[in-house]
């Protein structure tokens, strides 16, 4: 079932989130105080709205209670992004994500409620590095501060020995959940199964380990 959002500033962060949502078929609510703002997004929102997160009333007024879950994506105003939260977890909006700019921001915005706080800057950077630090990693996820599945792309040395001949789990103390040939994906892959070039291995175990791993060549 489509789940409704409502995404509260539509510059470029808010916009992706909102037509990502859209695209896969859910119920997205775009706010702005920018009527040109409000009008551009109307290819990738349901609905769209100009109105001020920071107005009680306004907020009432489009109903904001009933969203499940309403993304703060307000960029520059730190003062606007701080009042909008408490604003919408003080009108009772379960879920409530929002974008910080630093550091103190987050706190503050963690303190008034937010559910979940997002540094965009500060993820991607980790992203880039991480990207550079270990080439063959196409992918990752981050379980906890330690611990992550990352997407591996298999090395020459991985190449035509099977998962046992590797010997992941003793040698890296990592796990192999799936591997990925193509579109097809093999789950829970059996020891003897053979690494081919291009094979992209799902490992799940300690980022140190990780590393190590992805560095296999
Ligand atoms: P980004 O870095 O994601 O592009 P921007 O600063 O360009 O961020 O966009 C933030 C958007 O948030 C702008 O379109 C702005 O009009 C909107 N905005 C700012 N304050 C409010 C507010 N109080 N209520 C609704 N929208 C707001």
């Amino acid at each position: 079932m489509a789940k409704q959002y409502a995404v509260i500033g539509l510059g470029r962060f808010g916009s992706s989130v909102a037509a990502r949502l859209y695209e896969s078929g859910q119920e997205v609510l775009g706010v702005d105080v920018n009527m040109e703002r409000v009008e551009d997004s109307n290819e990738f929102v349901t609905h769209a709205v100009i109105a001020d997160s920071t107005d009680p009333e306004s907020l009432k007024a489009i109903g904001i209670r009933n969203f499940d879950t309403v993304i703060v994506a307000i960029g520059n105003d730190i003062q606007a992004s701080i009042l909008s939260v408490l604003l919408l977890k003080e009108l009772g909006v379960k879920k409530v994500i929002a974008k910080a700019l630093n550091k103190l921001h987050g706190q503050v915005l963690e303190k008034v409620g937010a559910d979940w706080v997002i540094f965009p800057e500060r993820d991607m950077g980790i992203r880039v590095a991480h990207q550079l630090l270990s080439p063959n990693v196409l992918n990752f996820i981050e379980i906890s501060k330690n611990y992550s599945v990352e997407e591996v792309r298999a090395t020459e040395k991985m190449k035509d020995k099977t998962l046992r001949e590797l010997d992941i789990r003793a040698k890296y103390n990592l796990s192999v959940i799936a591997i990925r040939k193509d579109h097809e994906l093999t789950i829970s892959p059996p020891p003897d199964k053979i690494i081919d070039e291009g094979d992209v291995l799902v490992v799940i175990g300690e980022n140190r380990d990780l590393e190590r791993f992805a560095n296999l060549s």
